[in-house]
């Protein structure tokens, strides 16, 4: 077997997935043995239902179903088993207008044999269709931008040159800034943002108005010690019921920049809500709006605030608004950062990591995230130098 590859919502980064698929590819000869052995694995309590090319079985964190499929017909099976199911029926339908059958993760031409397509882009091209990314298919709109040849070139992870919300044990977070900074470094960041949460926050732990100095302290010693990182001082500060924030503006002055989170909604509703939000981006010193719906996904949808008027007030006092990476967010979402980018926002995606293992991989799931609201490099924040990004917060403070 060549390898095993997550399809899916897996693949396709969705918010909030069922099952698990996976797809290896093996010769026809191999797929009874493969599937067999693959029962056997130790994290399988109990096969649910097989078929001749794929095996469903149950795990102690759910179900995983592997599908199989020979290297001439790899190409169509990854299509097939990542979905969306609204995606691969506008394709079968395409198919079948060109000649070709799309049925049981293969393609043949209608009363010929197996057509050949061990590669997806093979698929896409037999459709007459540019490559369109996994995170893209969605509702059968994503084909109708690549007919028209207006797919975006999208964010990817080796754009984002820092990150911009990450926690310490000053609050939350359970490593020190030491070793944020150090794991930020071996990802390649050229800066790495430390945000801790301000002191009335929603958190375990958070860091108070009267340690800010000290905190500043241990960065400008780190500052000196270690190359190569640029570390800024941020601060995660609450909005607090009245739209006020957490900390006194003198104090919010001496942060190199200033994330702001609605964590708790005291009970508002959605018109409250949205005030006290607009207070916070007409803020000369707020920046970024973190997880601005407040989302949980399977848990909570959270606010359904008016994010239009949010939006136009973020893309006109120059801040940015956020998709956060980490799995208890995702948040934007996809089609709500799609229509962020769309107003004119300026998005930051971020980690919102509170340990250095997950540094890396809720990056990864807020780039997953972002590309599936279609953005591209010049819609984000972190895309840019450490430079851009002081003038940025620069530019929101002149104004103030
Ligand atoms: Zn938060
Ligand atoms: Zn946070």
């Amino acid at each position: 077997m060549d390898a095993i590859t997550a399809v899916g919502s897996v693949r396709r980064f969705a918010p909030d997935i069922g099952d698990v698929s996976l797809l290896g590819v093996a010769p026809v000869s191999r797929i009874g043995h493969v599937l067999r052995a693959f029962a056997r694995l130790p994290f399988v309590a109990e096969v649910k239902a097989t078929g001749p090319a794929s095996v469903t079985t149950k795990t102690a964190r759910g179900d995983v179903t592997l599908h199989l499929t020979s290297p001439e017909q790899a190409g169509a099976a990854l299509v097939w088993h990542t979905g969306s199911r609204a995606h691969v029926d506008e394709l079968r339908a395409r198919a079948q207008r060109l000649g070709l059958r799309f049925t049981d993760a293969t393609m043949s031409r209608v009363g010929g044999g197996a057509v050949e397509l061990a590669l997806e882009t093979d698929v896409y091209a037999a459709l007459e269709l540019p490559f369109i990314a996994p995170e893209l298919r969605n509702d059968g709109d994503e084909i109708v931008a690549a007919e028209r040849g207006e797919l975006p070139e999208l964010l990817a992870e080796e754009h984002i040159r820092g990150d911009l919300h990450t926690h310490s044990t000053w609050s939350d977070g359970r490593n020190t800034i030491a070793d944020m900074v150090s794991a930020g470094k071996q990802l390649g960041y050229e800066y790495l943002a430390i945000t801790d949460h301000s002191e009335r926050a929603w958190s375990s732990r958070k860091l108070a108005a009267a340690d800010v100095g000290r905190q500043r302290e241990e960065i400008e010693t780190l500052r000196s010690r270690v190359r190569g990182i640029e570390i800024l001082h941020g601060i995660e500060v609450d909005i607090m019921p009245d739209g006020n924030l957490d900390f006194a503006d003198e104090i919010l002055e001496g942060f190199d920049i200033v994330l702001a989170s609605l964590h708790d909604a005291a009970d508002q509703d959605n018109a409250e809500l949205t005030e006290r939000y607009l207070r916070a981006i007409r803020h000369p010193l707020v920046n970024v709006i973190t997880h601005p719906a407040n989302r949980s996904p399977a848990v909570s949808a959270g606010y359904p605030l008016d994010f239009d008027r949010l939006f136009a007030a973020a893309a006109e006092t120059g801040t940015a608004m956020e998709v956060d990476g980490a799995p208890g967010h995702l948040d934007m979402d996809g089609p709500l950062a799609r229509r962020a980018a769309a107003a004119g926002v300026t998005i930051a995606v971020d980690s919102d990591c509170h340990r250095v293992e997950a540094l890396s991989r809720q990056m990864r799931f807020g780039v997953g995230t972002a590309r599936r609201g279609w953005l591209e490099p010049s819609h984000v924040l972190n895309t840019r130098s450490a430079n851009d990004v002081r003038a940025f917060v620069a530019r929101k403070r002149g104004r103030g």
